[in-house]
């Protein structure tokens, strides 16, 4: 099913919802209203209920959602209900952090194949992969992956993200501290950790 006109700032609080829906499952909670998930997340129930609005029949506001089922509901809508195969492209220090973090099989997404152009880094051990030449990017798609990270020097980005395009990656998220410029049908999320904290400053109230 698609969903038109839904703001993506709703579409981004999603896994927000996601995150806390599931760890209050593992706690045992059967069943959750949209206040008792507010007041996990440290979120306005309105906006809760606002933004499960735009998705239609999540259940009755007030009475509480089935956990397990507004977990699957969410997953589908976020596309998290098919296995992504996910390619990393670039094992410096940020990407073999990348790939040791756990957090991602919290949303069932699983790093299936990570490339470098370092003639040291090709062919070790990372994780469970082995660590591949970047010439092989074409391989992606009779492989079935269709993400990308890039995660190499600012001044390689565009090549990386061209190549993750030709070989039918369909979302990238982009570490390296740069713009990419990409065709309309492919999505990208920018993380810089250097800006995000560099915006903190100006919200710092004096003690
Ligand atoms: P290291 O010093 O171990 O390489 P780093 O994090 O300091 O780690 P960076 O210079 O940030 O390294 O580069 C990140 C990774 O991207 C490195 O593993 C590097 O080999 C790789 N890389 C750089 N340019 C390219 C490229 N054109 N194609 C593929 N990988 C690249």
């Amino acid at each position: 099913m698609r969903y038109h006109k839904i703001p993506d700032e709703a579409v981004w609080r999603l896994p927000i919802y996601l995150r806390g829906l599931l760890f209050l499952a593992e706690q045992g909670r059967q069943s959750v209203s949209s206040k008792d998930l507010a007041d996990f997340l440290g979120v306005n129930p309105s906006q809760i209920r606002k933004d499960f609005s735009y998705f239609g029949d999540f259940g009755t506001p007030g009475v509480g959602y089935k956990t397990e089922t507004l977990i699957k509901q969410i997953k589908k809508i976020l596309k998290l209900d098919v296995v992504h195969k996910t390619a990393l492209v670039g094992v410096g220090n940020l990407g073999s952090a990348v790939l040791a973090y756990p957090g991602l099989r919290i949303y069932g997404l699983d790093i299936a194949a990570a490339f470098d152009n370092n003639p040291k880094k090709i062919g070790k051990r990372v994780e469970n992969l082995t660590i591949e030449d970047v010439s092989n990017l074409g391989t992606l798609r009779r492989r079935g992956i269709d993400l990308g990270i890039i995660a190499v020097p600012a001044d390689a980005a565009q090549k990386m993200a061209d190549g993750l395009v030709k070989a039918g990656v369909k979302g990238i998220l982009n570490f390296s501290p740069c713009y990419i410029e990409v065709p309309k049908k492919v999505k990208v999320v920018s993380i810089d950790i250097a800006m995000d904290l560099a915006r903190l400053p100006y919200y710092m109230r004096a003690s």
